[in-house]
């Protein structure tokens, strides 16, 4: 085994370096992993701007990751080396209240890899070998990269608990078409997707939205959704963007007794405002999530290998390592561009979808 790899350290706000540093060590019940892809998300980018975790740097970011297992712990049951995995990244004491009731991610010591400590924008991670998730051999590792936003929008979509035959509405076409690939997978009819970009609303359909809202067409998308429903508004509405102006009209859309689905991350301090009588006498709901956890990993790993759900069409590129600085600026620079991939491998060269 090397001592040393290249990792891309997030040293402080607005400042990464690629540089060497020791290979993890890994105790008695974990794994090493030498990492294949990891996906480029909005968290990172929160991170290298410092508006998320900054307390934590310097670390290694990097939370969206395939690879295969190289080295294992005397305490690991079940895994051997050349095992394809995944691993889910969220990690709570194992001993509070919450998790003692399975409920990991309201534990106040909630830790996600990659986004409070060292992550996967590297050559190799270490991690429990609980968390380890096996990927089928179906599946390529650029697919199994993605397991982990699936597992974020599987855990919103068993919040939702949404029956056959409800109508949809998402606000944001990043995220969101996966949002729209995933309400398919209950039936959800008509899924609406309102986002700006006009490359996005066409990679959404293609992900499974049946309507699309431009924004520059319909400046007014709850007028246009409520249109769109008989008058009513949605059954169901994804808050997709986080911005507390998009949460709001996210609530206006929903129906006399529907739910809206909290999933786009505002700042901390942003404020919506909210009417009591959109409760009290019009009996909205509303559902949150924050990460996929435990067997969401499992069910996104099933619905991605078995097809239901496609997310290929919201790849765009696969970088090197050494690219990571650029690659987290063009995402913000070119809306066209959905999801980056991040290779370690030496002398990767861009590739584009
Ligand atoms: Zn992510
Ligand atoms: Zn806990």
């Amino acid at each position: 085994m090397k001592e040393t790899m290249r990792a891309a350290v997030f040293e402080d706000i607005r400042k990464i370096s690629i540089k060497d540093v020791p290979v993890p060590r890994i105790d008695d019940d974990e794994v090493l992993i030498k990492i294949e892809y990891t996906g480029i998300c909005g968290t990172d980018w929160s991170i290298y701007t410092g508006k998320y975790s900054s307390d934590k740097l310097p670390f290694i970011a990097g939370h969206e990751f395939s690879g295969i297992i190289v080295e294992i712990g005397s305490d690991t049951i079940g895994l051997k080396n050349g095992d394809r995995v995944t691993a889910d990244i969220n990690i709570g004491c194992g001993h509070c209240y919450y998790c003692k009731k399975g409920l990991t991610l309201n534990c106040p010591e909630f830790r996600q890899l990659g986004i409070h400590m060292d992550g996967t924008f590297a050559e190799y991670v270490k991690v429990s070998w609980k968390l380890v998730h096996h990927i089928p051999d179906s599946m390529d590792f650029l697919m199994a990269a993605f397991v982990e936003p699936t597992s974020c929008v599987i855990h919103s979509l068993k919040a939702m608990d949404m029956p056959v035959g409800s109508s949809t509405a998402i606000l944001g076409s990043g995220l969101g078409s996966l949002h729209a690939a995933a309400a398919k997978t209950r039936g959800a009819a008509p899924v609406i997707i309102i986002g700006r970009n006009r490359k996005r609303l066409a990679i959404a359909k293609k992900m499974g939205a049946d309507i699309t809202i431009c924004l520059d067409d319909y400046p007014d998308p709850v007028t246009r959704v409520r249109e769109l429903t008989g008058g009513r508004g949605a059954d169901f509405v994804v808050e997709s963007v986080g911005t507390a102006k998009t949460y709001e009209q996210a609530l206006a859309m929903v129906r006399p007794g529907g739910t809206l689905a909290a999933f786009g991350i505002t700042g901390e301090d942003d404020i919506m405002k909210l009417k009591p009588a959109e409760f009290v006498l019009s009996e909205k709901k509303i559902t949150s999530s924050c990460a996929g956890f435990g067997d969401d990993w499992t069910d996104a790993i099933t619905l991605l290998s078995n097809n239901q759900i496609d997310p290929k069409p919201m790849f765009s590129k696969i970088m090197p390592l050494e690219k990571i600085e650029e690659a987290l600026f063009l995402l913000q620079e070119n809306r066209d561009l959905i999801k980056i991939f991040i290779s370690p491998a030496e002398g990767f060269e861009i590739q584009d979808f």
